[in-house]
Order: C-alpha cells, then sequence, then structure tokens
C-alpha cells in the first residue's frame, strides 16, 4: 500500500504560475481538499482560463496572502490542517521559501513539503551562470528543509513537453517554431519533455505515497526522451511540411547566457546545459534517495511528445481559421501558416 494519507489538505503556493497552474488542475482533478494561497490581486490569474469563482466552484479554498507572511501562514497552516505543501513560486522567490519554512517547523501539521524544483537535480546540474545562481537559492532551500527534519520530496520533471526555446522561460505558452528551428549544438543530446498535465498529475500521486518521502523523484518517461533533432522531425510531420535548420553554436548560447538578461540568460544557461551537456541524460539514478517515476507507477502512462505536439498543431488550425487583421506581420507567424490538409 503506497498511501501515506490519501486526500491529505493540500496548500498550493504558486497556482497561478506557468507550472503552478497545472498542480493545481491536477490537485482540484484529484480531490485533495485543495488551499490556493493567492497574492491579493494575483496578476498570474489574468493569464490563466480560471477566476477565483471557477476555482471556488470546482472546492478550490482561496486564501489571500503572501509567501513571505510568516506569521500569517503559520496561522493559516493550522487553522487548516495543512498537510502538505507544494510551493511553485518562480526564480525570484526561491528564497522567499525560508520564510515559509519556518512557519511549516511552527505549525508541525506538514507531512510533506514539496519545494518549487519541477526541473533539474539541482544537485546534480552544474549550469553556467545566471542558472548557476538560481540552482545555489534552491540548494539553500533543500539544505534548509533537510536540516528541519521536514519530510520533503524534490520533483525533477526535466523539461516541459513543448519546443525548448532558449530565451523563452515558459516554451509552452507560445507554438512551436513555423519559420525555422533553431538547433543546439548539433542536435543529438537527448532530453525528456514531460506534459504540463503529467506533471501535475503524477506529483499528486507522489505526495500521498509513502515510498517518495524524503526522495527525489526523477521524470524519465523513456518514451518521451529526444534530441532536438527527433522533436524537429516530429513537429514537420504535424504541420506537413519542412522547415530550415539555424544552428545555435554552444558558443552562442553561452555569449547569451553572459548577456546576463533575467530571465533570459538564465533559459540560455539551462539550454546550454540540456542540449550541450547532457544534464538529464549525464547520471544514472543510482543513490539511496533517487527514485524513478515510471518505477513507481507502472500502469499510469504519460502523454507521448506526439500528442502534445498534435495538440499544439490544432492551436495552429485554429489561428488560421481566426479572421485576421488588416496588416500583414513580415515575419512568419501563425498567421501565414498554412495547414496540412493531414495535419
Ligand atoms: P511563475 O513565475 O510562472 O509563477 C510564480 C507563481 O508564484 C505565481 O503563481 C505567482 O503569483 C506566485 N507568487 C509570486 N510571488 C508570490 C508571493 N509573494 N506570495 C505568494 N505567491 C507568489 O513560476 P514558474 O512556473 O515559471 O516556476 C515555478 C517552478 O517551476 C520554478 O522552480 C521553476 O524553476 C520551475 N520551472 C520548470 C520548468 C520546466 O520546464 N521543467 C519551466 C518553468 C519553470 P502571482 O499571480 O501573484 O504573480
Amino acid at each position: 500500500m503506497v498511501s501515506e494519507g490519501a486526500n491529505s489538505n493540500t496548500l498550493i503556493i504558486g497556482s497561478t504560475g506557468f507550472i503552478g497552474r497545472f498542480i493545481a488542475e491536477a490537485s482540484l482533478d484529484s480531490g485533495h481538499p485543495t488551499y490556493l494561497l493567492m497574492r491579493p490581486g494575483s496578476p498570474g490569474l489574468s493569464k490563466t482560463t480560471h477566476t477565483i469563482d471557477s476555482l471556488q466552484d470546482r472546492g478550490a479554498i482561496i486564501l489571500t496572502g503572501s509567501i513571505d507572511d510568516e506569521d500569517f501562514l503559520e496561522k493559516v497552516l493550522k487553522e487548516h490542517k495543512i498537510e502538505v505543501v507544494i510551493s511553485v513560486v518562480g526564480g525570484g522567490r526561491i528564497l522567499d521559501q525560508l520564510i515559509l519554512l519556518e512557519a511549516i517547523k511552527s505549525a508541525g501539521t506538514v507531512k510533506r513539503f514539496l519545494p518549487s524544483e519541477f526541473g533539474h537535480d539541482i544537485d546534480i546540474a552544474d549550469p553556467v551562470e545566471p542558472g548557476l545562481s538560481m540552482y545555489n537559492e534552491k540548494r539553500k532551500v533543500r539544505r534548509a528543509i533537510e536540516a528541519a527534519g521536514i519530510p520533503y520530496t524534490y520533483i525533477c520533471c526535466n523539461s516541459i513537453a513543448g519546443w525548448p526555446y532558449h530565451d523563452n522561460i515558459h516554451p509552452t505558452d507560445v507554438l512551436p517554431p513555423l519559420d525555422r528551428f533553431h538547433i543546439y549544438g548539433d542536435g543529438t543530446v537527448k532530453a525528456y519533455f514531460v506534459a504540463g498535465s503529467d506533471i501535475g498529475k503524477f506529483t499528486m500521486k507522489i505526495i500521498d505515497d509513502v515510498r517518495t518521502i524524503n526522495k527525489s523523484v526523477h521524470f524519465r518517461p523513456p518514451s518521451n526522451l529526444f534530441s532536438i533533432n527527433q522533436l524537429a522531425s516530429l513537429w514537420e510531420q504535424c504541420i506537413g511540411r519542412k522547415l530550415p535548420r539555424v544552428t545555435i553554436s554552444e558558443d552562442d548560447l553561452l555569449a547569451a547566457a553572459k548577456e546576463m538578461r533575467i530571465p533570459q540568460s538564465i533559459v540560455a544557461s539551462f539550454t546550454h546545459d540540456i542540449f550541450i551537456k547532457g544534464c538529464q541524460v549525464n547520471y544514472e539514478i543510482e543513490k539511496p534517495n533517487d527514485i524513478e517515476v515510471c518505477s513507481l507507477y507502472p500502469d499510469t502512462s504519460f502523454l507521448t511528445v506526439d500528442e502534445c505536439f498534435q495538440e499544439f498543431a490544432t492551436r495552429v488550425a485554429v489561428d488560421v481559421s481566426k479572421p485576421k487583421p488588416a496588416q500583414k506581420s513580415k515575419s512568419s507567424t501563425t498567421n501565414d501558416f498554412i495547414l496540412a490538409p493531414n495535419a
């Protein structure tokens, strides 16, 4: 039996964010009593299809406050008997989780804390700056959680399934390319691409699973392992036409990282780590506190990258069918893209 305390009261911090939206959806789908901490007038809410009312209609309990208000956090953790805290705050807020941790320690209700990770194993990966500084902050949070003795799980879900733009921190918010591909290095280094909905779905399985206490859970579905050359071919099949390929070399990525444009340079440093250095595939899962998600849930399937790309192609088709503004853009966009009949 894997259930530690199924349907634990779960608090999500960052539910209006890029990854947080998937976690909140999955929490509501899974039937966990779901508490969403939102800042007053949360700017992220306008980027989602949700409203406060629609979330409440689905059973979410909205708590208004901020991750850096320790007294408030301690109060709500106790008042609502929160057992699981999932933080999905963005890169600028990583160290605020130390304040959240103090509240968790004082409240004494929390059986599992998932800090904002949702990427690589930050104790293994070693990107250049400015990505390294973000990892150092995430490492600091890990060490503080471990020292506090709060049960934790680190979600190492690798890349979100979409085109891995090297200058866009939220790559699936835009479509894969329709004019040309940027291929990193020789395009052969592989990475794992996991659908956002699966990041949410498996995270919710993991929080109640005793096997994942104090573990890093690595998402390595074999069917979702692709090089960027393979991703490009897959997208070409979806849209029914070939696109030119432009090489972005290792030096180009390092130069983009060195520009220190935040957040673009952070993404460039991660892109270098993934597609040049192979940070997702150049180590074995062998330490006692590492576990692979497919070994935990062998009967639960992942969406394939093909399914995700087909969904993008459907969005292109919808975009093409919309009435166009009179003025035509000079660059190649979805507006001048002709969808192949078989896409
Ligand atoms: P976002 O910046 O998109 O979202 C951040 C969230 O935190 C928003 O909901 C925001 O709410 C909330 N927030 C900000 N400040 C506060 C505050 N003071 N109190 C409470 N909530 C606050 O984050 P991402 O989704 O980009 O990043 C989340 C994690 O996922 C990070 O660890 C990141 O590294 C990782 N990631 C992984 C990716 C992958 O491909 N594997 C891709 C992108 C990120 P508000 O609406 O108020 O702004």
